[in-house]
């Protein structure tokens, strides 16, 4: 059967059958499957890829792609979403996909079900408009591994695509990164995040005898000095400035009269392109070890920043944005980490989906009209996409 005689996919009724799949990671929840089913039917070769690791749930992914040629143009997301937290707090099941009032309610509506199903449903117009003569792939990588851990995610199925000779030329990630409305936002990159805890061992004492013991808190308060700005950069072109939030201090002693032997703090430090995770942890011993005194530090990075420069995919977007909804989308790197982190270091890669609002809240919604446009938006984009890679 050829594509022309498939019923254009709804991306609105494809939205509310995902939503009903309750893939709260790392559970696959008929997600993929319903995917998949579209997606044969459109002529995509569609490839399941579970993996596994010890001490994580093993997770289900999906890698689709329709044509054998390149360009190849990807669109990445993820179909797991985050528990529905208390049940009652929602107006209706949180899996139920009702729409009301012009809105599509559940779980995963706006993070990020809405926009897979407009990846699906813009891929069958771009298609019915080429007259299935496709200049290239179209391809989904689509996770269930985004809201977890995401070890047996996005990473391994590009490790997967690298080892199967499966090329990606362009990505966009379908998150939802418009604040208040659409068209206002794409994320062309994100900054790094590197959380620390510090540890300052001293000499346990009476409070009335400080001369005899050695207070870690002295110590600590002069370590963290540097860590209280708040900011540590006024940030760079496409950057806002390096931010720290201290989280805790902790001596677990509940006595006044005593003087703790350990204190812990901990501390999150999200960081522009000016630095990287090594740099600031060669910073920050360099400033502990002069501060002096019995210390550990153990990091963890989950992602240095990086950043896809203005350049011609953010244009096809752009432009097709414009187009489509006239609003002129400010460029951003705010915000969390996201699979696009991984990405980055196959193709040029940039975000952009719904408005985030209500993601992970109770209640999380999508205005229909939102994912009406979004579909013709990722329809442009590829025109764009295409008409320019193969000028
Ligand atoms: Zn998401």
């Amino acid at each position: 059967m050829s594509t022309v005689d498939i019923d254009l996919i709804n991306p609105i009724e494809l939205s509310q059958r995902l939503i009903r799949c309750p893939s709260v990671t790392p559970h696959e929840g008929g997600a993929l499957d319903e995917l998949q089913n579209v997606l044969e039917e459109l002529g995509f070769r569609c490839q399941r890829l579970l993996f596994s690791e010890e001490g994580t749930p093993d997770v289900d992914n999906l890698y689709a792609r329709l044509g054998d040629t390149r360009p190849n143009f990807c669109f990445a997301g993820h179909s797991d979403v985050v528990p529905p937290g208390d049940t009652d707090g929602w107006g209706d099941d949180p899996f139920s996909g009702v729409i009301i009032d012009g809105k599509l309610f559940g779980r995963g509506s706006s993070d990020m079900k809405s926009a897979i199903a407009s990846f699906v449903s813009a891929a069958h117009r771009y298609i019915l408009k080429v007259d299935e003569e496709l200049p290239g792939s179209i391809s989904l990588l689509i996770t269930g591994d985004e809201e977890g851990p995401a070890i047996n995610g996005t990473t391994k199925v590009l490790d997967w695509m690298s080892k199967n000779n499966e090329v990606i030329d362009a990505c966009v990630v379908g998150e939802p990164t418009n604040p208040d409305y659409l068209g206002q936002m794409i994320k062309i990159g994100r900054r790094g995040s590197l959380t620390g805890w510090l540890t300052v061992t001293g000499v346990q004492g009476h409070t009335a005898y400080p001369h005899l013991a050695e207070n870690p808190l002295s110590k600590l308060v002069k370590m963290l000095e540097p860590l209280a700005e708040e900011q540590l950069d006024q940030g760079t072109e496409y950057f806002p400035p390096t931010t720290v939030a201290i989280s805790s201090i902790d001596t677990g002693n509940s006595a006044t009269n005593v003087i703790p032997q350990k204190v812990t703090a901990s501390f999150n430090i999200r960081f522009n392109d000016s630095r990287t995770a090594d740099d600031i942890e060669k910073w920050l011993r360099a400033h502990f070890d002069s501060v002096g005194g019995n210390y550990t530090l153990e990091t963890a990075c989950s992602s240095n920043a990086f950043i896809t420069e203005p350049g011609a995919l953010s244009e096809d977007l752009v432009s097709a944005i414009k187009d489509v909804v006239g609003t002129h989308p400010e460029m951003s790197t705010t915000g969390g980490t996201s699979d696009a982190r991984f990405i980055r270091k196959f193709c040029p890669v940039i975000e952009f989906g719904v408005v985030g609002k209500t993601m992970h809240k109770l209640n999380e919604h999508v205005e229909v009209k939102d994912v009406e446009l979004l579909t013709d938006i990722y329809t442009e984009l590829l025109d764009r996409f295409f008409k320019r890679v193969n000028a």
